[in-house]
């Protein structure tokens, strides 16, 4: 088991100025960043991220949104990331979030959710790579 997640800050919350704010509660919850940067989705490669979706009717909602806009990549670090980080970020769907998630506070429809989060340790690794390379994962 590994002690690190994946996350992105997507479109929506770029747009809505809530990057600075994302990273402070990721902080505040205790966990380390060890690798970060904004950067763009085209959809290809938004595509290829959510691949496993790609039977699902929102696919092609989730592949438009995902590439509208500029999203932070980050790699975290923190005993239990993947387990804890799903619970700081909350449900999918904010209607559903918890109080004190990520979610309920920047996400605005299940589509819209102003972040990601690993659901597994196997892909955090596969999700990390996917943007960063081994030197820029500190
Ligand atoms: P993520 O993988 O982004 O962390 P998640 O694991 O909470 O989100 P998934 O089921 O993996 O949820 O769905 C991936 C993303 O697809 C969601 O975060 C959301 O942006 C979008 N999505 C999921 N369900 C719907 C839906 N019913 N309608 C529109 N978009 C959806
Ligand atoms: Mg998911």
């Amino acid at each position: 088991m590994t002690n690190r997640t994946f996350t992105m800050i997507k479109p929506d919350a770029t747009q809505n100025g809530n990057t600075g704010g994302i990273l402070e509660m990721i902080n505040a919850a205790g966990f380390r960043i060890v690798a970060m940067k904004m950067t763009h989705l085209s959809e290809t490669k938004a595509g290829e991220f959510y691949a496993v979706h790609k039977e699902r009717p929102f696919f092609g909602e989730l592949v438009t949104f995902m590439s509208r806009g500029a999203i932070t990549a980050v790699i975290l670090e923190k005993e239990n990331a993947v387990e804890d980080f799903r619970k700081l970020i909350g449900a999918t769907n904010p209607a559903q979030a918890e109080e004190g998630t990520i979610r309920k506070k920047y996400a605005t429809s299940i589509g819209e959710n102003a972040v990601h989060g690993s659901d597994s340790d196997e892909n955090a690794a596969i999700e990390g790579d996917f943007f960063f390379s081994k030197l820029e994962q500190f």
